[in-house]
C-alpha cells in the first residue's frame, strides 16, 4: 500500500473532521484573496478624497473583523485537524504493536529491536505529520494559490499577472529536484536514528554484561559513531529541506522586480492606477505562504514517505506462525510426534531430525542430551512458535496445527531456563497466569514452587517489586517464581526447558514431588542436565545430534550402558564429592 491510500483510507474515515478543516480554509482563503481588493478601493477611494468620517471608520472595523475571523478560523482547522493526526498515530502504533504481538521468532530474529522501537515513534510521528499538516498546508496553499492567481489576473490585470508568474514554472523544477533529495536524505536519517536507538536499547539491556566485560569504553565510542553519523543524516536532511526556500525567495524577489517594471510602465501609460498596483502588490505577497508551504509540504510528504517505506514492510510481513487453525479449545490426549525435522533458517545443519515419539496424557518425558542437541527446538515446535518442515505433531484428536494459537497458549504452561519477570510485584508477576486469581492461589502455587519461603523474606512480601526483568532477585528466585507461575496457569501440558538449572538439588527435589503431588492428570516434559530430576519420569528420551539416540526408563538407560549411563556415573560421582 503506498502512503497516499494510507493517508486516503484514513482521510475518508475521518471525512467530517477533514471536511470540518477544509471549509474552514476556505473561509480564511476567501477573506484573504477579499481583503487587498478591499485595501486597494480604499486607497484608491481615499487618493480621491471620497473616502472620510463614519464611511472610513467602517471600512476600517470590516478590515478588523476580517483579521479576527481569519484568527479564529487558524485556530479551529488546526484543532480539528491535529485531533484527526493523533488518532492516526494512534492508529498506526496499536497496528505495529498489535503486528509484533503476534509475530514469531523468526521475524525477531532477523528484526533489531532499538529499531522496532523507532519504527513506532519517529517513523510513525513522520507519517502522521504527512496526513496532517502536510494534507491541509497543501489545500491551504493551492486553494490560496489558486484564489490569488484567480484575482490577480481576472481581478487586477491579466497581462501584469502573466508576465510576473513567469519564473514559477522553472521553481517547480527546482522543488522536484529537492524533492528527490529530501526523500532519501530522509530515509537515511530515519535509517540511522533507529541504528542508534538499536545501541541504546541493547547497552542498556545488557550493561552488567557490559561493565563485566569492560566495554564501557568501547560502547560509548561506537556511540560517538552513530549518534554522529544520526546527527549528520538529520543535518543533510534538515539541509536538502532548507533549499526549498532560496529557491522560493529567489522565484519570488523576480516576480517583485518584474511586477514593479512592468506594473509601473501600465500605471505610467495610465491603463493601471496606483491602487490596482497596491493591490496586486499585496497578492504577491500573499503568494508567500503557497510558495513556502509547498517546500514544506514536500519536505512532509517526502519524510513520511521514506518511513511509510520502513514500516509497510513490517506491518505487511506475513506473520511467521500462522494461525489457520480452527480448534478453539485443546483436547488433552497422547501427544505423539511422527518423524520430525527441523532446521533452523539459514543453518546448514538441522536442529532436529527424524524425531519421534508418544507421550499419553497425564505422563512426564525427560528429554536429555548434551548442549544442542535440539531439546529446546523440540519444545518450541510443541508451543508452535516453529513449524516443523517435515513430520507431524499430533495432541488428542487433532494436529497441533489444528489449533488456534490462543487455545495453545491458554492449554500449554511453559518455563524456559531465562525466566522473564516483568516490571510488577512478586504476586502480580505469578498472577499473569491468571488475572484475578486469590492471593491464596498464589501462595498455593508458590509453596508447590519452593519460592514461598523466599518471598515472605522479601521487604513486602507478596508485594515486593521485582524491578525491570526480575533485577532484584535471584537466578533461582527468578526460576522459581516463573515456575508458579506456570503452574497458576494449570495447563494440561506443562514444559519445563531447563527450568531448575539455576536451583540446588534439594529444592529441585522437593519442586519435582510437589508437582507430582498436584499433577492430577497433567503431562509434563522435562529438559533437564540434571538427570536425577527425571528418575520418576516414564519415559526418557536422549536427543544428539538432533536425533533419538536412546530411550527408556532411568533403569533401563542406565542398563543400556550408553550416553545416559556414563552422564549419570559422572553426575552421582560429582554429587557425592560435592556432598564430602
Ligand atoms: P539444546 O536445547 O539441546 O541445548 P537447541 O534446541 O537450543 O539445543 O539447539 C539445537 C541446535 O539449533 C543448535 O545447534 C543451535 O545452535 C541451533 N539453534 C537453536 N536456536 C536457533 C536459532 N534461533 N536460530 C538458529 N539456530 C538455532
Amino acid at each position: 500500500m503506498s502512503l497516499s491510500r494510507l493517508i486516503g483510507g484514513f482521510v475518508v474515515r475521518h471525512w467530517r473532521a477533514y471536511a470540518a478543516s477544509g471549509l474552514m480554509l476556505v473561509g480564511i482563503a476567501v477573506l484573504i484573496v477579499w481583503l487587498p481588493r478591499q485595501v486597494g478601493q480604499m486607497v484608491d477611494a481615499l487618493l480621491a478624497r471620497q473616502l472620510h468620517g463614519t464611511a472610513l471608520l467602517r471600512e476600517l472595523g470590516l478590515l478588523l473583523a476580517a483579521g479576527v475571523a481569519i484568527y479564529g478560523l487558524r485556530v479551529g482547522w488546526r484543532l480539528q485537524l491535529y485531533a484527526a493526526a493523533y488518532r492516526m498515530g494512534v492508529e498506526l502504533r496499536t497496528r505495529l504493536y498489535q503486528r509484533l504481538a503476534l509475530q514469531g521468532p523468526r521475524f525477531f530474529q532477523t528484526r533489531r529491536t532499538g529499531d522496532l522501537m523507532a519504527l513506532a515513534t519517529n517513523d510513525v510521528d513522520a507519517v502522521e505529520m504527512a496526513a496532517s499538516e502536510a494534507m491541509l498546508a497543501g489545500f491551504d496553499g493551492t486553494l490560496t494559490l489558486v484564489l490569488v492567481v484567480a484575482m490577480m489576473t481576472l481581478g487586477v490585470d491579466w497581462r501584469l499577472a502573466l508576465v510576473v508568474l513567469l519564473p514559477f514554472p522553472l521553481m517547480a523544477l527546482a522543488f522536484w529536484w529537492i524533492s528527490r533529495h529530501v526523500h532519501e536524505a530522509s530515509r537515511q536519517a530515519l535509517t540511522a536514528f533507529g541504528q542508534l536507538n538499536d545501541h541504546v536499547q541493547e547497552t542498556l539491556s545488557g550493561v552488567r554484561t557490559l561493565r563485566a566485560l569492560g566495554l564501557e569504553a568501547r560502547s560509548s565510542r561506537r556511540f560517538g559513531e552513530l549518534t554522529q553519523s544520526a546527527a549528520d543524516a538529520g543535518f543533510d536532511a534538515q539541509r536538502w529541506e532548507a533549499a526549498y526556500e532560496p529557491a522560493v525567495g529567489f522565484t519570488l524577489s523576480t516576480a517583485v522586480v518584474l511586477a514593479l517594471g512592468f506594473g509601473g510602465w501600465l500605471v505610467w501609460q495610465g491603463e493601471m492606477t496606483v491602487g490596482q498596483l497596491t493591490s496586486f502588490g499585496m497578492y504577491l505577497g500573499q503568494l508567500i505562504w503557497p510558495m513556502f508551504a509547498a517546500g514544506w509540504v514536500l519536505a512532509l510528504i517526502e519524510r513520511g514517505r521514506a518511513a511509510w517505506a520502513r514500516l509497510e514492510p513490517v506491518l505487511a510481513e506475513p506473520l511467521s506462525v500462522d494461525d489457520h487453525g480452527t480448534v478453539a479449545a485443546v483436547q488433552p490426549g497422547t501427544l505423539v510426534l511422527q518423524d520430525l525435522h527441523f532446521r533452523y533458517p539459514g543453518q546448514a545443519e538441522p536442529a532436529l531430525q527424524g524425531v519421534s515419539l508418544q507421550l499419553p496424557a497425564g505422563q512426564t518425558l525427560g528429554l536429555v542430551g548434551p548442549t544442542g542437541a535440539g531439546k529446546s527446538t523440540l519444545i518450541k515446535l510443541l508451543l508452535r512458535q516453529w513449524a516443523p518442515q517435515q513430520g507431524h505433531i499430533h495432541w488428542g484428536p487433532w494436529p497441533l496445527a489444528d489449533y488456534t494459537l490462543a487455545a495453545l497458549r491458554a492449554g500449554i504452561a511453559w518455563v524456559p531456563q531465562e525466566a522473564f519477570l516483568f516490571s510488577a510485584t512478586v504476586a502480580g508477576n505469578i498472577a499473569r497466569a491468571r488475572p484475578g486469581a486469590s492471593r491464596a492461589e498464589i501462595e498455593a502455587v508458590a509453596r508447590q514452587a519452593a519460592v514461598h519461603d523466599d518471598i515472605q523474606r522479601l521487604p513486602q512480601g507478596y508485594d515486593t517489586p521485582v524491578g525491570e526483568r526480575g533485577v532484584t532477585l535471584s537466578g533461582g528466585q527468578r526460576q522459581r517464581v516463573a515456575i508458579a507461575r506456570a503452574l497458576l496457569a494449570d495447563a494440561p501440558l506443562l514444559l519445563l526447558d531447563d527450568a531448575l538449572s539455576a536451583v540446588d538439588s534439594a529444592t529441585e527435589a522437593r519442586i519435582l514431588a510437589a508437582l507430582r503431588q498436584q499433577r492430577q492428570g497433567r503431562t509434563v516434559i522435562i529438559a533437564s542436565h540434571r538427570l536425577s530430576t527425571l528418575l520418576d519420569a516414564e519415559q526418557i528420551v536422549v536427543l544428539r545430534h538432533g536425533q533419538v539416540a536412546e530411550r527408556g526408563s532411568h533403569h533401563g538407560l542406565v542398563a543400556l550402558g550408553g550416553w545416559y549411563a556414563t552422564q549419570w556415573r559422572v553426575q552421582q560421582l560429582e554429587a557425592s564429592l560435592d556432598a564430602e
